[in-house]
């Protein structure tokens, strides 16, 4: 079969948040980028995912040039409330750490970023099937691929940056004697729902009660989108719209009781929780950026956000990579081009993946109850939640958290 190829500085596998704003951000140091996707631009635009955005993702998304959607689409959230046995206890995000959080659905975060890419004329191939990435561990690694109409394409990078999300193919090129796959799982999944119908809430409501967690989000001023815990094993089609709204009430039920609006359901999903880590992050002439290098559970509303902060970390340190390699080669120096910035990426990374894991994990255990917990478990809960609600201290602890920490330098 023929085969089209060609050549730049960095091949990108995955077209989510990661690959594209990798590709963006290089585009803007001079450095040529391709990006290969599996799925096509409209099944990704229409996947519900990630709403939920920090103050320096928002920054990123402004001065990478993708348009300021963001700020005139996305809402500004000044504070969330924690709801437990129907009592709320509003964080105030502003007052507390003197920051916010805008909630702007990721499949708009995804279709600014590749309407940016392609109107600047960035290579990117859609739809593509039996990706391979080839060589990580010599100077000449490539992809390949068979495209949309089936033709066999490749593409030779310096580098492979692999975006390919929680079940990258990338990160199995990392050696397993190289490579510690850390991870747990968690005995609860999230019922998502999308609904016709205004906002519950003007923020965001994270409620524990006794028969479970849930969360009231929203998407606009007609669509909502909300979640409750449930079996990992639940299936969908089980649940009729009217048990989804009874039992999300019961969940908001009590002395500040919320009533629910309620709409036609759009859609439903169920979402398994994962909590992962890869390291390193990179090897030879590979690297990893968002969800292919660690995975959250999203009650901490960080996986689009660590994505993101990654990227940031990542762009500087791969210019630096092939700035080495052009003077290497220049200087005919035999020997192999030092690695040492993607290194120094992987490491810094990770010490921030650790603050997310550990607030994702934190959260998530605080705000869900375990399958068969005893009385003892329920009320030490109680009292982890009265320590964090009661105190500014917990609080500020909450919020800075949320909101995020300080973006990596962009250097
Ligand atoms: C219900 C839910 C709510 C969430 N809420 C939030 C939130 O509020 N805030 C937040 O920050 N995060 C949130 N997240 C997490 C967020 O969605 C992810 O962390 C984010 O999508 C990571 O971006 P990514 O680009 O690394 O990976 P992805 O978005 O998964 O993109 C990876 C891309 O690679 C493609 N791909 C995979 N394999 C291949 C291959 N072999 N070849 C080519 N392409 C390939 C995939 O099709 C995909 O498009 C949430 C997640 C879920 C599920």
């Amino acid at each position: 079969m023929s085969q089209t190829s060609n050549r730049v500085d960095v091949g990108i596998v995955g077209g989510g948040p990661a690959g594209l704003m990798t590709a963006l951000l290089l585009k803007r140091r001079g450095i040529s980028a391709a990006v290969v996707e599996r799925r096509s631009h409209g099944e990704i635009r229409r996947t519900q995912r990630a709403g939920i955005l920090e103050a320096p993702t928002v920054d990123m998304l402004v001065e990478a040039e993708v348009g300021s959607r963001v700020l005139t689409d996305g809402h500004e959230h000044e504070g969330t409330v924690l709801s437990f046995d129907g009592v709320q206890h509003r964080i105030d995000f502003q007052e507390l750490v003197g920051r916010s959080v805008w909630l702007y659905p990721q499949n708009e975060v995804f279709h600014d970023l590749a309407t940016a890419w392609e109107r600047e004329g960035g290579q990117i191939h859609w739809s593509v099937q039996e990706v391979g990435v080839h060589g990580v561990d010599s100077d000449q690694p490539s992809i390949t691929f068979l495209d949309a109409q089936g033709q066999a394409g490749r593409i030779e990078a310096d580098l492979i940056v692999g975006a390919d999300g929680s079940r990258s193919m990338c990160r199995r090129l990392i050696p397993e004697d190289v490579r510690t796959d850390y991870f747990t799982t968690y005995p609860f999944a999230w019922f998502g729902i999308l609904c016709d119908a205004p906002p519950t809430a003007p923020e965001l409501i994270y409620a524990n009660s006794e028969v479970g967690f849930a969360l009231i989000s929203q998407r606009n001023e007609s669509v909502q989108r909300m979640y409750f815990q449930c079996d990992p094993e639940t299936k969908p089609a089980d649940w009729s719209d009217a048990a989804i709204f009874d039992h999300i009430q019961q969940v908001l039920g009590g002395p500040d009781a919320v009533n629910l609006k309620r709409g036609p359901i759009i859609e439903k999903t169920v979402l398994p929780f994962r909590s992962y880590v890869c390291d390193p992050m990179t090897f030879g002439r590979l690297v990893l950026a968002g969800d292919a290098g660690h995975t959250v559970p999203p009650t901490g509303a960080k996986g689009l956000n660590l994505a993101f902060s990654d990227v940031r970390a990542l762009v500087p340190r791969v210019e630096e990579f092939l700035t080495g390699l052009r003077q290497a080669a220049e200087a005919e120096a035999d020997a192999p081009a030092s690695t040492a910035p993607l290194e120094r990426y992987s490491r810094t990374t990770l010490d921030r993946v650790w603050k997310a894991q550990n607030f994702s994990y934190w959260a998530t255990n605080l705000l869900h109850r375990q399958p068969g917990e005893n009385e003892f478990a329920q009320r030490r809960r109680r009292g982890e939640f009265d320590a964090i609600t009661g105190s500014v201290h917990g609080q500020a602890y909450f919020a800075d958290s949320y909101t995020g920490w300080s973006a990596p330098s962009p250097n």
